[in-house]
C-alpha cells in the first residue's frame, strides 16, 4: 500500500477499484522540480501524472514497471507500450522466454481489456512481468479516460458560463 493512496479518489464505475490511484495534484515542490519536461502537454491530468509518478519513483516508493504514466515518451502507459523500448528480455516484459520473443500487446480502449501475446508462438503469457503490464495499462486506461470526462466537463461548463 502506497502513503499516497486516496481512497476516496476511486469512482464506483472504475474498472480497476483495487489499484488505489495517486492524488491528481503534484506538490509545488514537485512541479518545480519535474514539471518543465511536461509544460507543453495539453492533458494537464497526464502532465499531473507524470510529475507525481516522476516524484515518487525518484523517492523508490514504486518501480518505474509500476507506473501508469511513461516518463520516456510522456504518456499513459497504455498508449506507448506498443514502443520496442518497452521490450525487456531481462525482466520478462513483453518477452517470451520459452520461444525468446517479443510479445505484443492489444489495448481494447472501449472494453478496457489488454493482453500479452508472444509474437512467435501466439499463446497469451502467464508471467508476474506480464500481469504488471495488464495491471498497469488497464489503471492507465482507466485514469485517461477520466482525465477526458474531467476535460469534456470542464469545455461544458465554460460554454455555458460563456
Ligand atoms: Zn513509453
Ligand atoms: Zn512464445
Amino acid at each position: 500500500m502506497l502513503p499516497l493512496s486516496h481512497p476516496d479518489r476511486i469512482e464506483p464505475d472504475s474498472p480497476q477499484p483495487r489499484r488505489s490511484l495517486r492524488p491528481s495534484q503534484p506538490s509545488a515542490a514537485d512541479v518545480l522540480r519535474y514539471g518543465e519536461r511536461y509544460a507543453d502537454l495539453r492533458d494537464r491530468r497526464l502532465a499531473h501524472t507524470l510529475i507525481i509518478e516522476d516524484a515518487v519513483e525518484e523517492r523508490e516508493e514504486i518501480s518505474a514497471h509500476e507506473r501508469i504514466t511513461c516518463h520516456v515518451h510522456r504518456r499513459w502507459s497504455h498508449e506507448c507500450i506498443a514502443s520496442p523500448m518497452h521490450i525487456i528480455p531481462v525482466t520478462g516484459h513483453r518477452w517470451c522466454r520459452r520461444c525468446e520473443a517479443e510479445a505484443s500487446v492489444a489495448v481494447d480502449e472501449v472494453t478496457g481489456s489488454v493482453t500479452v501475446v508472444c509474437t512467435r508462438c501466439r499463446q497469451a503469457l502467464e508471467t508476474a512481468a506480464t500481469r504488471q503490464i495488464i495491471r498497469t495499462c488497464r489503471a492507465s486506461l482507466a485514469a485517461a479516460h477520466e482525465s477526458r470526462r474531467a476535460r469534456v466537463q470542464a469545455q461544458d461548463s465554460a460554454a455555458a458560463a460563456a
